[in-house]
């Protein structure tokens, strides 16, 4: 009885805290974007699938919200995609990995739209070029090194990213990056190594290893061929002259269609690599030489990578 008399006491008083606003009514998901309450500020960027706004999300409506990204899909029938892309996202905490916020679902679910944190000066291939008179080549370094250990993490979660590149790493300051855009990242199951692909419209083949180009095979080891492109796109200030489909065009010469596919593997397997760019050192030439090995065996993994950086950079 005393004990039921307490308990009474304890909810009227409780009831009395929530009236007077000492408790905030019912406990929120700070996973869960309100529809409402996200406001479109501008477009920050799309590729191949999806659409970046920024957004600022202001529940109470005072302009007091925060800035995120949101992320959907051009097209509706890539939902799975988008699906896939926040159920990767949002088990990856790493310091060079995008974070993850939480998801807005629109109309039942059928307009889902990726919560993610806001990162002012964007991706690397918008920012290289516009502060390359304040970047040395021991910052680019660094970016390379944040890459490999951004990589490092997500290979130990099994998982393959298979879109590494600089219009995929995004830059929170001058000293930090960080990975984002796991649309195409597949988890690979304990007893398989690699993922087949099937879809073949807009890949970024000049990215892509030749086993990749060759059966759509993904390995750990195609994500390293992808990271010594992205190192290519790093020395190069992001330079478009320079960007790796117009330097594989020159190599292969400017073709129609599937033949693009053709004659990029056939330059590969005969061992045509990209150049050293001008000014790049030749031992930072050197890790990309030996993320480019024809054999995917045959190249250096992430934590090797990580140790050259660390001593490039010490
Ligand atoms: P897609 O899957 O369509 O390639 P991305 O996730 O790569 O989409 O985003 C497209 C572009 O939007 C990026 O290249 C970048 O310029 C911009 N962007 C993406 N996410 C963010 C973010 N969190 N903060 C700032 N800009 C972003
Ligand atoms: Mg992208």
């Amino acid at each position: 009885r005393a004990v039921v008399r307490e308990l009474d006491r304890i909810k009227e008083q409780r009831e009395q805290e929530l009236v007077s606003g000492v408790i905030p009514p019912q406990e929120t998901d700070p996973t869960d974007f309100k529809r409402r309450f996200l406001k479109k500020i501008r477009k920050l960027g799309e590729g191949n699938f999806g659409m970046v706004e920024l957004c600022l999300y202001d529940p109470n409506g005072d302009q007091t919200g925060e800035l995120v990204a949101a992320k959907s899909l051009k097209s509706e029938n890539e939902s799975n995609n988008l699906r896939r892309e926040i159920n990767t996202i949002r088990n990856l905490f790493h310091e060079n990995i995008v974070k993850y916020k939480g998801i807005c679902n629109e109309e039942g679910g059928m307009n889902i739209k990726l919560i993610m944190e806001y990162l002012p000066a964007g991706s690397l291939k918008d920012y290289l070029p516009r502060n390359k008179s304040t970047i040395n080549q021991k910052r680019l370094l660094l970016y390379a090194l944040q890459i490999c250990q951004g990589m490092e993490y997500l290979g130990s979660q099994n998982y393959i990213h298979r879109d590494l590149a600089a219009r995929n790493v995004l830059v929170e300051n001058e000293s930090l990056v960080k990975i984002g855009d796991f649309g195409l990242t597949k988890s690979i199951k304990e007893d398989k190594d690699y993922y087949t692909v099937t879809e073949e419209q807009d890949s970024p083949v000049y990215w892509y290893a030749p086993e990749c180009l060759i059966s759509r095979k993904f390995y750990k080891a195609s994500d390293v061929w992808s990271f010594g492109v992205t190192l290519y796109e790093l020395m190069t200030y992001c330079d478009r002259e320079r960007s790796p489909p117009q330097i594989f065009i020159k190599m292969i010469g400017r073709s129609h269609g599937q033949m693009t596919m053709a004659r990029l593997v056939y330059a590969l397997e005969e061992g045509r690599r990209m150049p050293c760019p001008q000014s790049c050192p030749e031992m930072v030439y050197s890790l990309m030489r030996r993320c480019w090995s024809h054999a995917p065996d045959d190249r250096m993994h992430f934590k090797d990578l990580i140790k050259e950086f660390e001593f490039l950079l010490s």
